[in-house]
């Protein structure tokens, strides 16, 4: 469907739960208080609303958290989804670190493609970076030759951080070796991220551009997303740059999120949801559920206003869903 600006949204990013394994510093606090599991929608209720949002338009959709694969029964969850009809295309992301585990189910799932966050290749860093000394992101990197060869396209998430300017070579020279595309997202002022100072993504490419000066824009589009991608003779895939706070891209945004507890957010910079989960444990109809979220979806802000620090979401973005 079509929001009041005339931006067609087709787009969900689903958010399982708001738990997770890591405590990236920008993401999640050590202390945070986690929704009760009786308020985290079970998969019925999730699939339920997605089925209403597929006859409201949208055709994608984005498993996400927290950290998704900590929910038991994650991947059945992707198939289920990946099984409704004219759903076009099913994708995860994940911080990597259970990917092992899961490998043969989630091969099995139909998923289309999977994003895995790394910010940096270095593993004391990467340590410091995720509050945890229990994985060793060398063994995360060495998943996406395997995923490749199973016919999952795999893209490479990291968050611009001043700690990582440094490794940002090493990042992008992944895609040297594997055709997996690097995208590299400014840090918004969501959450913990508030706190932290903003690394723009000119300061980013002007690093890459050093590495790699034939770099140029590609005009094909990849993925459903706001990135600008740049192509080189030495990459076998492309370095992204997704500069969602120093250039706002929202007259072309696609997309709506709906949380782990069941709002459903137009917008990550407001607070304005509608409490999907109330409505549905009060028995709503699908009639008037889908009405409820046409309204919500209709009325989509028209901008976020993340470059003023005028953000009235108060949320983490592990509890909306980043
Ligand atoms: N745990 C999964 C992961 O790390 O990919 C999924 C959830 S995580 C919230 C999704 C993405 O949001 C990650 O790539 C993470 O780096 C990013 N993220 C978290 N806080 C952010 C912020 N303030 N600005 C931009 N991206 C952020
Ligand atoms: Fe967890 Fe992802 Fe947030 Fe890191 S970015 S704390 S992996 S939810």
């Amino acid at each position: 469907m079509n929001d009041q600006y005339g931006r067609k949204i087709d787009y969900m990013r689903v958010s399982i739960t708001d738990r997770c394994n890591l405590r990236c510093f920008y993401c999640m606090p050590n202390r945070i208080q986690l929704v009760n599991h009786s308020d985290i929608l079970p998969y019925e209720e999730l699939l339920r609303i997605c089925k209403v949002a597929i006859k409201l338009g949208i055709k994608k959709f984005k498993v996400t958290g927290g950290e998704p694969l900590v929910r038991k029964d994650c991947i059945k969850f992707i198939g289920k989804l990946k099984a409704l009809p004219t759903v076009e295309q099913v994708t995860l992301t994940t911080n990597g670190t259970l990917l092992e585990s899961y490998f043969d189910e989630l091969c099995e799932s139909g998923i289309d493609a999977i994003n895995i966050s790394i910010d940096t290749t270095d593993g004391e860093l990467y340590n410091q970076i995720t509050g945890s000394s229990k994985y060793d992101v060398s063994k995360i990197i060495d998943m996406i030759p395997i995923l490749i060869e199973r016919g999952i396209r795999v893209k490479i998430n990291a968050v611009i951080l001043a700690e990582t300017l440094e490794n940002a070579l090493a990042l992008a020279s992944i895609a040297e070796q594997h055709p997996v595309d690097i995208r590299f997202i400014e840090l918004m002022p969501i959450g913990e991220g508030e706190k932290i100072k903003n690394v723009s993504a000119k300061e980013l490419l002007r690093i890459i551009q050093n590495r790699y000066p034939d770099l140029h824009k590609v005009k094909e589009k990849r993925g459903n997303g706001p990135a600008h991608y740049y192509g080189a003779k030495r990459l076998l895939g492309c370095l992204g740059v997704i500069d969602a706070v120093s250039n706002s891209f929202c007259s072309k945004c696609n997309r709506v999120r709906l949380t782990s507890s069941g709002q459903l957010k137009p917008c990550l910079c407001y607070d304005d949801s509608v409490d999907l989960r109330k409505l549905i444990r009060e028995g709503v109809s699908d009639d008037m559920l889908l009405q409820v979220m046409e309204k919500s979806i209709y009325q989509k802000p028209r901008q976020h206003k993340f470059i003023e620090k005028n953000v009235s979401e108060n949320k983490l973005m592990s509890q909306i869903g980043g």
